[in-house]
């Protein structure tokens, strides 16, 4: 009995029919396409795009160099070297990310204690010369400085979810 229904199916091509309904039922519906860059998709408060290294609402830096994000970095993209300060705290003096070696796992900003290094919402970035791939303690606190709010409002959002 199978086979004959089978047959019959197959004789007004019925799995063409089926596929043609689903086709037809998107056509009526808005298209999905962005129009990128113009247009862009929204992007999750838990996206893991550049790095940045925050800074206390005083100014001061939040890294308090314990290396956690170095050790537990499964690429090895993270070189700290650090010193302590006249006043006895501790910090870093170079604090580099190779974004060759990144995989963007997320690993050094789950580490971090004090929520220093985190992962922005940007995905569009370049390099035009050798070693710009290096993200320097430098960049990466005009990175935290410039972001600041939005990152700021993102740990807000992902605390309120845990
Ligand atoms: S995102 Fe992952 S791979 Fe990249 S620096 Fe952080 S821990 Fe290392
Ligand atoms: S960024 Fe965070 S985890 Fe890494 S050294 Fe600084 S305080 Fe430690």
């Amino acid at each position: 009995m199978k086979t004959v229904i089978n047959y019959i199916r197959s004789l007004f091509l019925w799995e063409l029919l089926k596929g043609l309904r689903l086709t037809g039922s998107y056509m009526l519906k808005g298209s999905v396409t962005l129009q990128y860059p113009e247009e862009k998709a929204p992007v999750s408060p838990r996206f893991r795009g550049l790095h940045a290294l925050r800074r206390y609402e005083n100014g001061e830096e939040r890294c308090i160099a314990c290396k956690l994000c170095e050790a537990v970095c499964p690429a090895l993209a993270i070189t700290i070297e650090a010193e302590p300060r006249d006043d006895g705290s501790r910090r870093t003096t170079r604090y580099d990310i190779d974004l060759f070696k990144c995989i963007f796992c997320g690993f050094c900003e789950e580490s971090c204690p004090v929520d220093s290094i985190v992962e922005t919402r940007l995905y569009e970035y370049h390099f035009e010369n050798r070693g710009e791939h290096i993200m320097t303690k430098e960049k990466l606190l005009a990175m935290g400085d410039k972001y600041e709010k939005e990152l700021a409002a993102d740990r807000a959002a992902q605390a309120m979810v845990r």
